[in-house]
């Protein structure tokens, strides 16, 4: 099957597939974690499956590779000892959410204290 031309164009795609650096801390068959390029905190990652899907908002009905993004989410912030202190997953959708990679990431953030307001 060809790629669509979105996922030519993805950079996730490209970090996903490893045709793109990334420093990478999680891996599976389905899903990938790797750093933030540009740290909002401490400890900044995005959790993103391989599969190319532009955001959660099309992701609805798939309640496995929700769960499955989540449940890595979860570990990640875990492996890098955010459990105790706290930490944040966030996902972006469209214009208004302030998405600007539009292939679903869930970002971990953690590592020092997020200000209790979203946006
Ligand atoms: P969002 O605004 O939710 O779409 O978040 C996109 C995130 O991707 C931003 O936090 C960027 O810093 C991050 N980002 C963009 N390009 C890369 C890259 N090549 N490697 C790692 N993170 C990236």
């Amino acid at each position: 099957m060809s790629a669509s031309a979105s996922e030519q164009d993805c950079v996730f795609c490209a970090i996903t597939r490893g045709d793109i650096p990334s420093d990478r801390v999680y891996s599976d068959d389905q899903v990938v974690a790797f750093r933030d390029i540009n740290p909002q905190a401490p400890a900044h990652l995005l959790v993103a499956p391989r599969r190319h899907v532009a955001s959660i908002d099309q992701l609805r009905d798939d309640e496995a590779l929700l769960g499955r993004v989540m449940s890595v989410a979860v570990r990640v912030a875990q492996a890098e000892d955010l459990a105790e202190s706290g930490y944040r997953l966030a996902t972006n959708h469209g214009r208004d959410g302030a998405q600007t990679v539009p292939h679903l990431h869930v970002h971990v953030l953690g590592g020092r204290a997020l200000r209790g307001r979203l946006g």
